[in-house]
């Protein structure tokens, strides 16, 4: 049988299909291209932004003639979406067409309820939230076969914070630690296939190992580690809580080769009477000490940030503080987000939600101060020489070829025969823009 996925929402989504993926392959199922040639429909959702709902509904209605045309079609919905009980309960009204409908929490469930599914005919409706059996993050992730010689690991699930916009701990469940041994393992086995970079995955990777305090691990010790598999070259990480974020872990980051100089501190805002209500932790003065420190230690390093705009009662007296702070911060780039309003959190409950036309102007205002920055910040790297990974050919121009930076700036230069995907090469730096930089190769690290 076929199966097709079909993902919305964050990079950890993604990685859950991969996941999802191999798990259907060990089965006995088939990959597809198109939902039209598959037996089996997984359509793994985000309830993160309300963009991304209407857009896997608006997918999930879709299937509705396909389901007509064939009855023995399988329809899964799976992931944060459906792990909320009133969207649930919406699919199961007005989606007749889907089949099996769990939540974060079954995910790894998902063969045997195709199969009982299958043979049975009957619905299936799995959304509780339990901690007891094997979840989809602690498969061995397959290496991508776009890029072999890059993978995604978790290392931890789930989150404790509750910061107030955030519907994550809603539907991913309380922060739990993966087991570092099979961590590990996993990534020396990913390595022997010739993975050359991982990417730590977790809501929150700075506070691996808090809920497993007898253990005596924490996301400092895991790197340590990490940065001894052999054929690794490069760890990064996502996501980062700059509250759990301490001194002990930017000097153990500053220590070791191959963690990246790549630092992704979400700060959310540069008012602190708008953190207080986001329930952030941390002041914008603590903020910028750590940065200070982050600085002083890995003075090589970039730094890039999120911030929301249109926070429930963010005034224009708000707003210019979280400009001010982002002229005083100068991150390398900053991810911009409009405020969604996530029905069971508590901002959506705040009175003096925002206007749409506001939000949408205080998002260009934003981006118009934060875009000189970005593009100063990459004029700074202009005749130095930078170690950048290699992507493959350029998507924007086939003589070219683009990687990446230990900072993870995009970098293009001129295309160069026996290079390949996942070397490692030294550029020097000719020319920066606000999104990218260029420049021509200085030395084949990996020749
Ligand atoms: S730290 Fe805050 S924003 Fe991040 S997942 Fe947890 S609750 Fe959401």
């Amino acid at each position: 049988m076929y199966y097709y996925i079909k993902t919305f929402g964050c990079q950890m989504n993604e990685n859950d299909s991969g996941l999802i993926s191999t798990l259907l392959k060990s089965n006995g199922y088939l990959p597809c291209a198109t939902p039209d040639a598959a037996d089996i429909i997984i359509v793994n959702t985000c309830c993160v932004r309300q963009s991304a709902e209407n857009r896997a509904l608006g997918f999930i209605g879709s299937l509705k003639s396909l389901k007509e045309a064939r009855p023995e079609l399988i329809i899964a919905v799976c992931g944060c979406m459906s792990q909320q009980s009133d969207t649930a309960e919406i699919l199961q009204k007005k989606y007749r067409q889907v089949g099996i409908i769990t939540g974060t929490f079954a995910t790894a469930l998902l063969p045997q309820y195709i199969e009982d599914y299958a043979t049975t005919g009957q619905r299936i409706i799995d959304i509780e939230a339990r901690y007891d059996h094997k979840e989809i993050g602690n498969i061995c992730p397959e290496p991508n076969e776009q890029q072999a010689y890059r993978a995604q690991v978790n290392i931890n699930f789930g989150c404790n914070n509750f910061c107030s916009y955030c519907i994550v701990p809603y539907v991913r469940g309380r922060e739990r630690s993966r087991d570092p041994q099979e961590i590990i393992n996993q990534i020396s086995c990913l390595a022997a296939c010739g993975v050359k970079e991982v990417q730590l995955l977790g809501q929150n990777v700075n506070s691996y190992g808090k809920d497993m305090p007898e253990a005596g691990w924490d996301f400092a010790r895991l790197l340590e580690q990490i940065n001894q598999i052999t054929g690794i070259e490069r760890i990064r990480y996502m996501t980062s809580h700059p509250r759990d974020f301490n001194r002990r872990l930017a000097e153990t980051i500053a220590a070791l080769p191959k963690v990246c100089r790549h630092f992704h501190l979400p700060v959310q805002s540069g008012c602190d009477r708008l953190l207080t209500l986001m329930n952030r932790g941390y002041t914008t003065k603590a903020y910028l000490d750590k940065l200070a420190m982050i600085r002083q230690l890995t003075p090589d390093a970039a730094v890039t940030s999120d911030i929301i705009v249109g926070f429930p009662g963010e005034t224009e007296e708000d707003f210019q503080q979280t400009l001010g702070f982002i002229q005083q911060a100068r991150f390398d780039a900053v991810y911009t987000f409009i405020y969604s309003q996530r029905s069971g959190t508590k901002a959506a409950e705040m009175p003096h939600q925002i206007s749409a036309e506001i939000k949408n102007l205080r998002l260009q205002q934003l981006m118009a101060v934060q875009n000189p920055i970005s593009l100063a910040r990459n004029e700074e790297l202009v005749g130095t020489v930078q170690e950048i990974m290699v992507d493959g050919i350029s998507k924007n121009n086939t003589v070219m070829m683009s990687g990446r930076t230990s900072g993870n700036k995009i970098v293009v230069f001129p295309k160069s025969e026996g290079l390949k995907a996942g070397d490692l090469v030294k550029i020097s730096i000719t020319a920066a823009g606000t999104w990218n930089l260029s420049g021509a190769i200085s030395e084949n690290i990996d020749s």
